[in-house]
């Protein structure tokens, strides 16, 4: 609808009518009132469109996920409670026991795990490749019981790129729904429907909030997946039982978020409170000003640490000879890479640590891509459940430093990191 990402960012979502707030309300109500049980019946049936219990939707949640949906470019959105309910239902969508999906190794160590163990246990096996496997490798590992494969843009804290132009050939080849986690990226940095993605799920606890105050997630529907006539996806194709018998597959462009949100989230029941839904909405208002800002932060202080004594490598994929730059060029407006900075401190567990304490800017905590700058040290943190194989397959060794920039004074954050580098070798 408007020509800007800009514009969509502040705008998108939510228009009052006259004389309505001008501010997307927060409606803090888990029911809604109708004057005729008919009307109510036909919100059950799907065919009027309205609000009855706020686990299925909610006027507050719908503004959010409209101005996402604007901005991935999709047919259809969710707000979930968590980036792990996010990714836990958008495969639980697509699949059930005895089936398998494909995913890249190198993903946030929270959804290596729902694939390695939880979604194991439930019957649904993930096949695990890594972002530079060839083609050959990928589709051997397909069956005709392969529901998904899921990417992530920017890996986290790998700070991989994912490659699109090959994962999604080889989804469009077998007719396989490919899921990208954009959260670190975010829509302003990458628009994944357009290279090819057909899912799009977010942490939007990171940046799309971008001040840490609410935990959340949204699956976007690209709209871009024909799943009429596809014998890989039952689920879509035969009548649903525990919806009227509905075939979702009919609804067309939206099908797929429909399922999500009237069958695995109705029944799961991990939904959006309106009030995260309103500071989320809120902090993606700033999104457009904050990512290039953090983009170019971390930037500056990528290079001016690549060249410090304590550090062995860098890793981020905007700096020029990385592994991913050319990929970063290719998918990433202008190349930004967001906040996500990750380095490897000499000294190991115990360098990781000095640094650590030295810092005064940058604060350990446990989350990474809000306003403030911050620290974590993976492998005894957010990872210390993988083994040391499983740290090297997620890209995550042992004495990888997380830093996520913030879009402080860019003399003060590389100060900062300077002086707790330079105390780490003393
Ligand atoms: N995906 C990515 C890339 C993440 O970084 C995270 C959390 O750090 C998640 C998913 C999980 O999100 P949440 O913590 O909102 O459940």
């Amino acid at each position: 609808m408007y020509r800007s990402i800009e514009t969509e960012c502040v705008q998108a979502g939510y228009s009052p009518a006259n004389g309505e707030p001008r501010v997307l309300p927060i409606i803090q109500s888990t029911t809604f009132a109708y004057d005729t049980p008919e009307e109510m019946g036909e919100l059950f049936d799907l065919k009027k469109e309205g609000f009855f219990y706020t686990r299925l939707s909610n006027p507050t949640s719908d503004g959010l996920e409209r101005k996402i949906t604007a901005l991935e470019g999709g047919s259809g959105a969710m707000a979930v409670s968590s980036g792990m309910s996010a990714t836990t239902i958008a495969i639980l969508t697509l699949a059930g026991a005895g089936d398998n999906f494909i995913s890249v190794s190198t993903i946030y160590g929270g959804t290596y795990n729902l694939f390695n163990i939880t979604l194991r246990r439930l019957g649904i096996d993930c096949r695990f490749v890594s972002n530079d496997s060839s083609e050959e490798d990928i589709e051997k590992l397909i069956d005709d019981k392969t529901r998904a494969i899921f990417i992530e843009t920017i890996a986290n804290p790998a700070g991989v790129v994912a490659d699109f132009e090959k994962f999604s050939a080889i989804a469009r080849r077998y007719g396989i729904v490919l899921i990208t986690d954009n959260t670190i990226a975010t829509p302003v940095l990458c628009r994944p429907v357009e290279l090819g993605a057909n899912v799009v799920v977010h942490s939007s606890t990171k940046y799309l909030d971008g001040h840490a105050t609410s935990v959340g997630g949204l699956i976007v529907d690209g709209g871009n997946f024909e799943y009429a006539g596809n014998p890989r996806y039952p689920l879509f194709n035969e009548p649903d039982n525990s919806y009227h018998g509905l075939v979702f597959a009919s609804v067309g462009a939206a099908a797929f978020i429909t399922r999500a949100r009237t069958v695995i989230n109705r029944d799961i029941g991990a939904v959006m409170a309106p009030q995260n839904a309103f500071l989320t909405n809120l902090g993606i208002e700033t999104l457009h000003l904050r990512m290039p800002k953090h983009s170019s932060n971390a930037l500056a202080l990528a290079k001016s640490i690549a060249v410090h004594p304590a550090v062995e490598w860098v890793k981020y994929a905007s700096l020029e000879g990385d592994a991913d730059h050319t990929r970063a060029l290719k998918y990433l407006r202008a190349g930004q890479a967001a906040g996500m900075v990750s380095f490897g401190i000499k000294g190991g567990r115990e360098g990781a640590a000095k640094f650590q304490k030295a810092l005064k800017l940058f604060r350990i905590v446990t989350h990474i891509a809000d306003a403030r700058s911050c620290v974590l040290h993976p492998a005894s943190t957010t990872h210390r459940q993988l083994s040391d194989d499983d740290l090297a397959a997620a890209g995550v060794p042992v004495n990888l430093i997380r830093l996520s920039v913030g879009i402080e004074g860019e003399e003060d954050i590389l100060a900062d990191v300077t002086e707790a580098l330079d105390a780490s070798l003393r």
